[in-house]
């Protein structure tokens, strides 16, 4: 009892130091990496530092923003009017990404340095390498923070130092990697396979091309989830798990008001997807999401909308507007009594509400840790880079779901994914699945908790900043 107070008393000391120092937040411009990185920074100003986050003036004009603690800035990618939809190629887009951001960026620091709130530290995406160069001519404080998990960071960590030779596309071998279960190709991050784009490959290897000078590795994941390849990692730099970066409201409910992740790049159909799961009974809905960038081939969208009519649940179906003239009419007439199909949802909320019995999910990794931290069964079809190896995780370590498998063609099959889901909603294996959710559900909870790995994770790293 002594010991809790002293802390707190500690805690409320460095809180008072904390506000003179400013950090800066720099996501890779995308929703699923602004929605982590935005709710890490809420957490640094619930514990007294002031943060602000930068993002692109293309992203800034695009998103609906609802106001936050957080500060907002901008720096430039090279496409202020059109972002990346009209680029040429990806690989365009990252170098003028990396010319543009690092001028700009610096031109940030030098304004905010003037303002009265200097720059102490600067944390930063770990798919934008190149921030660490500019942090450091500022000579500041630097943190490379981690959209995906740990055990997918491991993997491209072993690529990037020659530990791991890409395998030969033959189902029968498997590959070791330290802290992770033995893996088949159809597990590893997709970008590993032959004949993958080696664009996408350079971007995630080079995450570690100079991740040696950072002074901090941060990673959105929890100490409990992936224990040993965390401690494996954390012998290598100063690595620490700060999530799940869901909102507060819906984990402890220790931040006042942070209920939403505040930046959405599309609009959500917010009242109209309540008010239909508010009509049905609890456990009853399926609901159907692949995120903000998958794209889906047509003949797996006629394939998802039979095996979902087929499961015979209640669907809830995000399929975004580039998306929707894959699904035909006709589906979605004849679905109108059992299924919604919306362009964007409120994922979390959507999640949370208790008609909610499986998530049907290409296992990205913020909705893989909002599932499974909300207590949601899931269904992984996962679609590219690190999603297949979530569904791995998913489906064997964390036995939260089931990953349905796909037939020659790479295709999920109706009867494939009708069965998955019953399996969830009615069968044997669904009931032990829900168990293990549930559990899950509180062990994320206890890490961002006062006292849990997460939050003891953050206030080291404040603390430290502090006393510099
Ligand atoms: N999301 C949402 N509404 C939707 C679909 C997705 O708010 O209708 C959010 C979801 O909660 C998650 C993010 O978009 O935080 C998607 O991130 P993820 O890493 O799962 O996938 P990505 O979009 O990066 O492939």
């Amino acid at each position: 009892m002594l010991r809790e107070r002293e802390r707190e008393r500690e805690v409320t000391e460095m809180e008072k130091k904390a506000c003179r120092d400013h950090v800066l937040v720099l996501p890779f411009p995308s929703q699923g990496h602004i929605n982590p990185t935005l709710q890490f920074s809420k957490r640094l100003v619930s514990k007294g530092l002031k943060t602000t986050l930068a993002v692109t003036i293309f992203i800034s004009k695009s998103m609906k923003a609802k106001s936050s603690s957080v500060g907002i800035e901008t720096i430039s990618d090279g496409f202020d009017d059109d972002g990346f939809t009209k680029v040429d190629s990806f690989q365009t887009y990252l170098s003028c990404l990396k010319e543009r951001g690092s001028q700009t960026l610096t031109v940030l620091i030098n304004k905010l340095n003037d303002s009265g709130y200097p720059i102490k530290c600067l944390v930063y995406d770990s798919f934008l390498p190149w921030a660490l160069d500019v942090a450091k001519e500022f000579g500041l404080v630097t943190a490379s923070f981690f959209t995906q998990s740990c055990a997918v960071d491991n993997i491209y960590y072993h690529v990037q130092r020659g530990l791991l030779s890409i395998p030969p596309p033959d189902q029968s071998s498997t590959v070791s990697v330290p802290g992770l279960p033995p893996l088949e190709p159809q597990d590893l991050p997709s970008f590993l396979l032959v004949g993958s784009n080696p664009v996408y490959l350079a971007l995630l290897v080079n995450q570690f091309s100079n991740l040696d000078e950072a002074d901090w590795v941060l990673v959105n994941t929890f100490d409990k989830l992936e224990n040993e390849v965390v401690e494996w990692m954390a012998k290598l730099w100063r690595l620490r798990t700060i999530g799940p970066t869901l909102p507060s409201m819906y984990l402890e409910k220790g931040i006042e008001d942070d209920k939403d992740y505040n930046l959405n790049l599309f609009n959500p159909d917010t009242t109209v997807c309540m008010n239909w799961l508010n009509n049905r009974l609890s456990g009853t809905v399926v609901y159907v999401s692949f995120g903000s960038v998958a794209a889906l081939g047509v003949e797996q969208m006629e394939e998802l909308a039979l095996g979902l009519r087929m499961s015979n649940s209640f669907i809830l179906w995000v399929v975004r507007a580039s998306e929707r003239d894959k699904l035909s009419n006709k589906f979605v007439d004849e679905a109108s009594e059992k299924g919604l199909v919306v362009s964007w949802c409120p994922q979390l909320d959507v999640l949370a509400h208790k008609a909610v019995g499986c998530f049907v999910t290409h296992c990205g990794w913020n909705s893989t840790l909002e599932g499974l931290s909300l207590g949601v069964p899931m269904v992984g079809l996962p679609q590219w880079t690190d999603q297949t190896t979530n569904a791995k995780y998913v489906e064997d370590v964390w036995e939260v779901g089931i990953r349905a498998r796909v037939d020659d063609k790479g295709i999920v099959r109706k009867e494939e994914l009708e069965l998955c889901i019953r399996e969830i909603m009615e069968g044997k294996r669904g009931e032990l699945i829900k168990k293990n959710a549930i559990k899950w559900k509180s062990l994320a909870k206890e890490a961002v908790d006062k006292g849990g790995s997460s939050d003891n994770n953050i206030d080291e790293f404040v603390a430290q900043l502090v006393s510099i």
